[in-house]
């Protein structure tokens, strides 16, 4: 896809607008994800498609840790900020920003170092068929399972609130 119907990417913008410093990180979320999903069709293409947008629309909100995210009200300025200054026709970039600001609402952070780029800051997520624990840099996009073992093409999914209270992380 070239370019978002001019009318869709404004209906973010609009709604981006009405945010504060003091608007939740779940309530971003929320702006986002209805987003996504009114305007499914454009999304279920590239560049959306392969920035994960399918999983994302069908993420339950609910149940994500976003009250554990490192979100904060400057990542709030932040994200207005760029919304209102991408244009339709920069759909690899507005791809890439919504992943990177939706992974960061719904995933938490932990005190690791990266052992590949040696940047601090790891996000968890979930095994998809064998239930473990992965980290996942936020620099470099490194994964590995908590043992150490490589993480394989599009193995992780999301960990909820639940599963990581289960094993003491939040
Ligand atoms: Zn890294």
């Amino acid at each position: 896809m070239r370019s978002l119907p001019m009318h869709v990417w404004r209906k973010l913008q609009l709604a981006v607008m009405l945010l504060s410093e003091e608007t939740s990180p779940r309530d971003i979320l929320v702006v986002i994800l209805s987003w996504i999903r009114d305007n499914y069709k454009y999304f279920s293409v590239e560049p959306f498609s392969s920035y994960g947008f399918d999983e994302f629309s069908h993420v339950n909100e609910n149940l994500m840790p976003v009250d554990y995210s490192s979100f904060s009200s400057s990542d709030i300025a932040h994200f207005k900020k760029v919304i209102l200054e991408y244009q339709a026709k920069d759909v690899e970039f507005i791809a890439r920003f919504l992943r990177d600001t939706m992974e960061a609402l719904i995933t938490v952070e932990v005190d690791k170092q990266c052992p590949r780029c040696e940047s601090d800051g790891m996000r968890v997520f979930i095994g998809k068929h064998n239930g473990l624990l992965a980290y996942q840099c936020n620099v470099c996009g490194h994964s590995h399972y908590i043992d150490g073992a490589k993480v394989e093409v599009g193995g992780l999914e999301f960990a909820n609130e639940v599963v990581l209270r289960n094993i003491g992380l939040i």
